[in-house]
């Protein structure tokens, strides 16, 4: 069984201004579309097709088709999911209890999740994960994941944001700090505290 690329859980121009139709639509259509795609292709006939797509980043790194668009394929289905058109604003309950014990507050975790996301040099993704029962910031090159063995931090992804160049680059050009705020704008924190809660 093949995996497939899923609908977006909302329009493409559902999240304007802050991300535009175009990207959107290009970026679901055909980036997430062609690592759906060439994942089938990576697995096809090894032992890993049948298996699930977390199995497959915890045991299939080593094949660099399979590490990237699996990679791909997972974190762009969270990355629609952690965006609405009813977002920002801030987490509530015991998220919200959480991220300000280990951050200090709302704003203390958004500094440094920017950071991680300006800091992350060429594409990548920056994270928010839960390790040990406890949340960390980290960031991965490429399609990686924190998921994977070869991450330099592993843990259980709750939040990521891509910040590969064809997320924001027809709307924000090389102004990443501007994306990453404008992501905060629709941050879906009940997709968050969901994952938080496993
Ligand atoms: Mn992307």
């Amino acid at each position: 069984m093949a995996f497939e690329l899923p609908n977006l859980p909302y329009a493409f121009d559902a999240l304007e201004p802050h991300i535009d139709a175009k990207t959107m639509e290009i970026h679901h259509g055909k980036h997430h579309k062609a690592y759906t795609d060439n994942l089938n292709k990576a697995i096809e006939g090894t032992d890993l097709e049948g298996a699930s797509i977390e199995e497959i980043l915890k045991t299939g790194t080593g094949n660099p088709a399979v590490r990237n668009n699996g990679g791909g394929y997972y974190n762009h289905n969270l990355f629609w999911e952690w965006m609405s058109p009813n977002g920002g604003g801030e987490p509530t309950g015991e998220l919200a209890q959480t991220i300000n014990d280990t951050f200090g507050s709302l704003q203390g975790f958004k500094d440094e999740f920017a950071k991680a996301a300006a800091g992350r040099f060429g594409s990548g993704w920056a994270w928010l994960i839960k390790k040990d029962g406890k949340l960390q910031i980290t960031s991965t090159p490429n399609q990686d994941n924190p998921l994977m063995p070869v991450a330099e931090v592993q843990g259980i992804p709750i939040l990521g944001l891509d910040v590969w160049e064809h997320a924001y680059y027809l709307n924000y050009q090389n102004r990443r700090p501007d994306y990453v705020t404008a992501f905060f704008n629709v941050v879906n924190w009940d997709k968050v505290a969901e994952l938080y809660k496993g």
